[in-house]
C-alpha cells in the first residue's frame, strides 16, 4: 500500500518524507559502496520525495561515473537517501529504509528483498551469494 512515510538521520539533522509502498519491493545490493555501508533500498521517482529540513547538513558522495549522488549527515554520517537519474526510471530516490522512523517493525519485516549484482553491473540479476547483504 502507497503511504507517505517519515524519515531522518540518526541526529536528526535531516529530515524527509517519502511516498513508497514497501510491500512493492525493496532492495540491496553487492555493489562496492552498498557493501561497506549494508545499504538497503527503496527507490522512488524523486518527485515522490521531498526533503524536510537539513539540506545543508547533507554532504554529497559520488564516484565512478558520478550517475549517483549519495548523500549523507555530516554530524551523524548516516546516509538517508541518494539521488541519481538512469534510463529508463529518470530521476529517482533511493531511500535508506532504515531511516523510515514510521515504518513499523511488521512493515520493515514483511517488505520484500531483491537482491542485485551491482558489483558485476548486473543489476537485474541476483548475485550467486546475498545472505550476507
Ligand atoms: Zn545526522
Amino acid at each position: 500500500m502507497m503511504k507517505t512515510y517519515h524519515g531522518s538521520c540518526h541526529c536528526g539533522g535531516v529530515h524527509f518524507k517519502a511516498e513508497l509502498d514497501l510491500s512493492a519491493g525493496t532492495s540491496r545490493c553487492n555493489c562496492s559502496i552498498c557493501r561497506k555501508g549494508r545499504f538497503w533500498k527503496a527507490v522512488i521517482p524523486a518527485d515522490d520525495f521531498e526533503l524536510l529540513e537539513g539540506a545543508d547538513e547533507l554532504t554529497e558522495y559520488a564516484f565512478a561515473s558520478h550517475s549517483i549522488r549519495h548523500l549523507f549527515c555530516r554530524t551523524c554520517g548516516i546516509k538517508p537517501f541518494g539521488r541519481g537519474e538512469v534510463e529508463p526510471i529518470g530521476r529517482f530516490v533511493a531511500v535508506n529504509v532504515a531511516c523510515l522512523d514510521d515504518a513499523s517493525d511488521e512493515e520493515l519485516a514483511a517488505a520484500p528483498v531483491q537482491y542485485e549484482d551491482g558489483r558485476n553491473n548486473r543489476w537485474e540479476a541476483e548475485p550467486a551469494v546475498r545472505s550476507f547483504l
